[in-house]
């Protein structure tokens, strides 16, 4: 995959001790060719290529890091400026203003799925959704979007199959209006192609009825071929976002990395999946990072590998990944973390952790407070140390009796285990195994 590529020569740069311009290079038509094999636009990569070299070459390192973990640093900056850098909503107008989302994108791509999706997104944020079926051609595409809307809790609107696709959105609106929905998601029909009848068929909604956002739906396992069809689209219809469905397989993130660049225009959300609540926010920040195999965090997982007992990091492993992860184990994990030394330089490696969090931990990590935190772990029983679901405030009570400690030391520490479990599950990988994680997405 990819991120292991990438991974391969980030690790050969780290072995080095100063980075000369020809090590730059090296890696660079390394990282060049990982790039063009998750199908990332031939164009994007040069680009990509070019911006990282200009910058890293003649470059200072950075207090703290090597002059590999510099590159990966600028080779981080730079997959997220690539991206959007920032996060993008669908726009909506406020209050009863109906707006009109038409979701376009090729058959298959996962428009009614998505339709259904956002519904439910749009409905927790207080909108009045409702779901218009435009799609007539496709067998039981209307049954589909109606069987997903009643999953969803939002009506859905059809007049069957024998009316024009933007006589339906015209209906679907004036429905809208007259019932108090504030949304209206246009699901229209895709073709197994891109061809000029379902282009028509788009322009023809968005000349009768005024359509205020137009989301593309491409799936992410096409490859390139998502990128062809956001441009040919953007170019006949016009595009407002992109959604990139599918995401959870065995796709590679080229589709990601080129769309926001070819285009020019963002992705809004991700589909993770084919349950209706599997549409996630689409952080360019977060993708980066999975491409680059958690960024810098790569470094902290060769570090930790180093010094950590490879039987008992498996066993914390496998307890992370089945969410067993008690308190014994945080007990165990603080001890490992102790022989790795210099828990701040370790955490300033880690992609969003900043200066406050790192001296909150630091401050955890204080000797004396250890030892407190001891106190209060062996106070708890072993169900309760296994279980810290269980730990209810009588408990909690006893407890911080035990230890001699006052409650609100027990709720810290329990929240800030929670925090480090929640941290540990985003970092696969960390606490083992032989540098063998699940590439990317
Ligand atoms: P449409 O033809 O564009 O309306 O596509 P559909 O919404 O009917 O989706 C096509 C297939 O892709 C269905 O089987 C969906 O369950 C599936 N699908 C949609 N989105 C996702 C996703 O994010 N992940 C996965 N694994 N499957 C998806
Ligand atoms: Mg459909």
């Amino acid at each position: 995959s990819l991120s292991e590529k990438l991974q391969n020569v980030f690790k050969s740069l780290r072995s080095k001790g100063l980075l000369t311009e020809e090590d730059v290079k090296t890696a660079l038509k390394e990282v060049k060719l990982a790039l063009l094999e998750a199908d990332v636009n031939f164009k994007v990569v040069k680009q990509f290529v070019k911006s990282v070299q200009e910058r890293a070459v003649g470059q200072d390192v950075m207090n703290g890091l090597n002059p590999g973990q510099m590159v990966i640093k600028i080779v981080n900056e730079e997959l997220v400026a690539l991206m959007g850098a920032e996060t993008t909503e669908i726009a909506l107008r406020p209050g009863s203003e109906i707006t009109v989302i038409m979701m376009a994108g090729l058959q298959g791509a996962g428009k009614t799925t998505t339709t259904a999706k956002i519904a439910g997104k749009l409905k927790q944020k207080g909108r009045k959704p409702l779901l218009a079926a435009c799609d007539i051609y496709r067998p039981a595409a209307i049954q589909q979007l109606q069987i997903n809307g009643e999953k969803q809790g939002v009506e859905v609107f059809s007049m069957g199959d024998g009316h024009k696709p933007a006589n339906i959105a015209r209906a679907a609106i004036e429905h809208a209006k007259a019932k108090g929905f504030n949304t209206v998601i246009l699901d229209t029909a895709g073709r197994l192609h891109v061809d000029e009848e379902m282009m028509q068929e788009l322009q023809e909604i968005k000349e009768q009825v005024e359509v205020h956002q137009t989301i593309l739906v491409v799936d992410a396992m096409t490859g390139q071929d998502a990128v062809n069809v956001a441009v040919t689209f953007n170019d006949k219809i016009g595009v407002d976002g992109v959604i990139l469905t599918k995401l959870d397989g065995d796709t590679r993130g080229g589709a990601a990395l080129s769309i926001r660049a070819v285009t020019g225009k963002p992705l809004l959300y991700v589909g993770m999946g084919e349950k209706l609540s599997d549409l996630e926010q689409f952080y360019p920040d977060r993708m980066a990072n999975r491409i680059l195999g958690m960024g810098d965090v790569l470094t902290l997982i060769e570090k930790a590998q180093e010094t950590i007992d490879e039987e008992k990091a498996r066993e914390l492993e496998q307890k992370m990944k089945k969410a067993e992860f008690g308190f014994d184990d945080y007990l165990e994990s603080m001890s490992q973390m102790k022989k790795m030394g210099g828990i701040s330089s370790l955490l300033s490696m880690m992609p969003g952790i900043g200066g406050s969090q790192i001296a909150e931990i630091e401050n955890a990590m204080d000797e004396k407070k250890m030892a407190r935190i001891e106190g209060i772990i062996y106070s708890m029983t072993p169900k309760e140390r296994a279980n810290p679901s269980i730990l209810n405030p009588s408990r909690k009570r006893r407890i911080a009796k035990g230890a001699g400690v006052d409650i609100s030391e027990v709720n810290r520490l329990v929240k800030q285990f929670e925090q480090s479990r929640k941290m540990m599950k985003q970092m696969p990988g960390l606490m083992g195994g032989k540098g063998k994680r699940r590439g990317g997405f």
